[in-house]
Formats: C-alpha cells, structure tokens, sequence
C-alpha cells in the first residue's frame, strides 16, 4: 500500500467514527508497508479524556506487537495531533508522522488545543494549570531506588 492509501484509512476511520458516536479523528499504525493497529476518539463513549485516535492507536499497536518502543513504525493520522498525542508519539518512538487536517481546520470546528501549546510556551508559575510542589524530599526516594535497581527495564 501507498503512503495515501494508509491516510485515507485513517480518513475513512475519522468519517466512520462520527455514525459510531466519537470524534471526527482516525490513526493508522503501519510498519513494514503493513497496518500493524488503528485507533479512533473514543472520549464521550469510553468516559476517557485521553482517548485520541493517536493514543488508541499507539496502545493497540504497543499491545499487538508485545512492545513498548514502536521504532520502525510510522502512523498515519487524519488531523495534526494535539500536545499529548504528540508527546504519545514521541513516547512510542515512532519513525515518522503523516498528517491531513492541520491543527487549524480542527479549531475551525471546535476542537481547540492551541491553548495547550500556548502554556507550554509559559513557566509553571504563570500557567493557567495552578500548580504546587510538595514531598520532592520522599519522593526523591523513588528516583533514588529506580536509580540503583540494576534489574531495571529503561525505556
Ligand atoms: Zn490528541
């Protein structure tokens, strides 16, 4: 399959995904010229706020796979992600991003996260998100254990 013909999966799910109740948002997973997983919103329905077609992809491509790295992939998703997709694709150590819609044509209809971008712009003190440090002392304890385990798994 053509790199457009992965993205018109992935358009075709965001289409779909409104007759079944969630987001006009749809990803493909792909690796070796093959769709390994796909994922679409399933916010309102799942009662989840993380459910996005990228991250439902990711988990579902993760699980088939039995890894956590998704290196050698590559996903296909019908709009520019929001910050925490992105962040997810990161995470997932995939190759490559395509996108459709851009971040723009989403705000058009009322999907806006460029208020997220904005404050990740901010320092903490001056984000809308209130925010206060407590424990760093305990919890260090965990970065401390974490830090001489020689059994651990990092990633
Ligand atoms: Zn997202």
């Amino acid at each position: 399959m053509k790199k457009e013909e992965f993205m018109r999966k992935a358009i075709e799910l965001s289409i779909e995904n409104i007759e079944n109740g969630g987001g006009p948002f749809g990803a493909v997973i792909v690796k070796g010229g093959k769709i390994v997983a796909t994922g679409v919103n399933r916010v309102t329905d799942s009662c989840d706020p993380t459910a996005h077609a990228e991250v439902c992809a990711i988990r579902a491509a993760a699980k088939k796979l039995g890894t956590f790295n998704l290196s050698g992939c590559e996903i296909y998703t019908s709009c520019e992600p929001c910050p925490m997709c992105l962040g997810a694709i990161y995470w997932a150590r995939l190759d490559k991003m395509y996108y459709a819609n851009t971040k723009t044509d989403a705000m058009n209809i009322g999907f806006d996260d460029s208020f997220i971008y904005d404050e990740l712009e901010l320092k903490l003190t001056e984000r809308k998100l209130q925010s206060e440090q407590l424990l760093r002392n305990e919890a260090l304890k965990a970065f401390e254990a974490w830090s001489n385990n020689n059994e651990k798994i990092e990633y």
